[in-house]
């Protein structure tokens, strides 16, 4: 998708924190007005998920409000979509916004797409970027805690109320870096490179394989779970998005070397997984849609200012 916004017209609705870009006739569709109602609610819950202090009055006064440009389904041509798909969605995160194009979808169906772009987003206004394995961690991770919290019958409640456990999200980390790490299939070492996050995968040509998300939230949710937020700041803000010495910035951080800490990674999600609270529910643990028969992501890898995210 061409994600040039200066040669289109653009509607435009406002919220307390948001401003959204509409293209016609997105900004018709009564599905979107759903989706910039709840943004506000969004957005705040992200912060406090993020660990940003709760709004102040001097803070409304200083925050510059998020942009979110939503494409007309045009955006995406014949030629964007992925062989054999009947639909397809795009999505970026960078310093200027969200952008997001979809053509086949419901708005209201890409809620959690929207909300890991805005995870993304609003932890980059905070730390930067990080090799794709961390970039795509936080988004994961906290799009996944965010499901819960949104199973939650009181939202006010929430920051009291303890973790649930062995949910289909830390079931499937679980089962990730069994497979991927703790068999010896692969190394930490090797995903914590764009390459190795990546292999021979290219955005939006074909299903994009859900493991290196999966492994990247499984790395993430380890370390704010067990070593607490700041470091995972810390370890943003000592790399970039093209940094090539993710694993030695690990490594000194954490004071744990990589083999250690995947051991460590792999045993913190077999307790999870498994622990009292089990349940059946399907949290989602990457952005999806509802009843795509399976959900593929890819992230613009190549793309040098901005994380984008595709579906089909
Ligand atoms: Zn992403």
């Amino acid at each position: 998708m061409n994600y040039d916004r200066q040669s289109r017209v653009w509607r435009v609705r406002e919220t307390d924190h948001c401003l959204f870009h509409l293209e016609p006739p997105v900004h018709e569709d009564p599905d979107v007005a759903t989706v910039v109602d709840g943004a506000d609610s969004r957005y705040l819950r992200i912060r406090e998920l993020l660990g940003y202090p709760p709004m102040s009055v001097k803070e409304r006064e200083i925050r510059l409000r998020l942009n979110y440009w939503l494409y007309a389904p045009s955006a995406i041509a014949d030629a964007d979509m992925p062989p054999g798909a009947r639909r397809f969605a795009e999505g970026a995160g960078s310093p200027a916004g969200i952008v997001y194009g979809q053509r086949g979808f419901r708005w209201t169906e890409c809620v959690d797409a929207l909300e890991h772009e805005t995870i993304h987003v609003l932890w980059g206004a905070k730390v930067g970027e990080a090799p794709s394995l961390l970039n795509e961690g936080v988004a994961v991770y906290f799009g996944a805690r965010l499901s819960d919290l949104r199973d939650l019958p009181d939202l006010s409640d929430s920051s009291d109320a303890p973790p649930p456990t062995g949910t289909a999200w830390q079931r499937n980390y679980h089962a990730a870096w069994q497979q991927a790490i703790t068999s010896g299939a692969r190394s930490l070492r090797d995903f914590c490179t764009i390459a190795g996050f990546w292999g021979t995968q290219r955005p939006g040509q074909g299903p994009s394989p859900a493991e290196p998300y999966r492994i990247g939230g499984a790395l993430v949710g380890y370390l704010v779970e067990t070593r607490g937020l700041p470091l995972l700041e810390e370890i943003f803000l000592n790399s970039h998005y093209r940094d090539d010495h993710l694993a030695p910035t690990l490594e000194r951080l954490t004071g744990t070397t990589i083999e250690e800490l995947s051991t460590e990674v792999g045993a913190h999600w077999a307790y999870r997984a498994a622990s009292a609270t089990s349940d059946s529910r399907s949290s989602p643990d990457t952005p999806s849609a509802p009843s795509s028969r399976s959900t593929s992501l890819a992230v613009g890898a190549l793309r040098p200012v901005s994380i984008s995210d595709t579906r089909d």
